[in-house]
């Protein structure tokens, strides 16, 4: 199969179409599936009988999963026991990887999108019907009130054309049961936007925040470390002391619990500081790693921002939930649930230890 055709499907399937539509597309033209091929391989003159291997759901899923397509050689993957002629697919850590090792034809970027929309595409149920893109907030969008999805649907009024989103309790069982709670998809097109712009704000602040933490650990740093060398000492002086006490307990048995109580409290004592050189050392490592997770989030909200629109891929890259709420006046409260990484760029406190 040509790679011409590997990075149709992966743009297809980025752009919203279904396996089995995409397969049924493929079929249609007369392409055939890598089924075909692999098994005319095996046995050249039974081509006859390999007309039928035609793309199916399952061949275009192995094809956008396959990550052979960006280069990345996959070894290992199935072990075959000769005893019992089956194939047992080996566990990711046990394959050998070998990246880069073939030219890719579809880029990292591309690939790992698809795979996140594999995922999401399975948990939120989400199928294409006949042939048709599926609606970019399908299985997205929540209403507050009854707690249903919101259904897409196409609408035209004097040869202009819009999708909207209405309450699928409302639309199925009318305005006893729920309101519509409608909206428009260039609507929420523009808000996701504005919404996406906010949280690159306020992530570039937060890595700011985080990059002038890292300055001025530099600035403070001998102060740190004189304090560490302190903390060395007064540990040294501790155990100094413990052995001290030995050699009395071992004089004065009697009151060995005395002695005990005492090798107890220095002991304690010396954890302390152990904790307080651990943090002191390390302070500076955890808000670098924080600055720079937090700068490579903001470079990815500059790139998904430099498109005129979100594309669909990303959308569900970036969003968990959109809720809808409708008021008492009729006006809608969007509320916008981003997913994990996103979510947890929360502002932080730091307790800055004066020194
Ligand atoms: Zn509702």
């Amino acid at each position: 199969m040509g790679y011409y055709k590997v990075r149709e499907i992966f743009k297809k399937y980025i752009d919203g179409y279904g396996l089995t539509t995409i397969a049924r597309n493929l079929n249609k033209r007369g392409i055939k599936s890598p089924e075909y091929f692999s098994h005319r391989k095996i046995n050249s003159r039974r081509t006859e009988l390999c007309k039928k291997f035609l793309w199916a759901q399952t061949s275009v899923k192995r094809i956008l999963e396959n990550e052979i397509y960006i280069g990345t050689l996959v070894n290992h993957k199935t072990v075959t026991s000769k005893i019992y002629k089956t194939k047992i697919t080996v566990p990711v850590t046990e394959q050998y990887i070998h990246e880069e090792f073939l030219p890719a034809i579809i880029d990292k970027q591309t690939y790992e999108r698809v795979r996140k929309l594999l995922e999401s595409r399975k948990k939120s149920n989400v199928r294409a019907s006949n042939g048709r893109a599926i609606h970019r907030y399908c299985g997205l969008i929540k209403c507050t009130e009854c707690g249903a999805i919101l259904i897409a649907k196409r609408r035209n009024w004097h040869d202009i054309e819009w999708v909207e989103y209405t309450c699928n309790s409302h639309h199925r069982y009318d305005k006893e049961y729920c309101t519509p709670h409608r909206i428009h998809e260039s609507q929420l097109d523009k808000l996701i936007y504005d919404e996406v712009k906010t949280l690159m704000t306020r992530i570039v602040a937060e890595s700011e925040k985080y990059d002038k933490i890292v300055k001025d650990w530099l600035g403070q740093k001998p102060v740190y470390d004189r304090k560490i060398k302190q903390y060395k000492e007064k540990i040294t002086s501790l155990q100094n002391q413990i052995e001290e006490i030995i050699m009395e307990r071992i004089a004065d048995r009697e009151h060995a619990s005395i002695y005990n109580n005492m090798i107890a409290k220095r002991e304690e004592e010396i954890t302390e500081l152990q904790n307080k050189i651990e943090e002191s050392s390390q302070y500076d490592e955890v808000s670098r790693q924080k600055r720079d997770n937090l700068k490579s989030m903001a470079d990815l909200l500059e790139e998904i921002l430099s498109e005129s629109k979100i594309s669909d891929a990303n959308l569900r890259i970036l969003v968990m939930q959109i809720y809808v709420h409708q008021n008492e006046d009729k006006i809608l409260d969007i509320k916008f649930e981003f997913n994990g990484d996103f979510e947890d760029s929360e502002a932080v406190n730091f307790d800055k230890e004066t020194a």
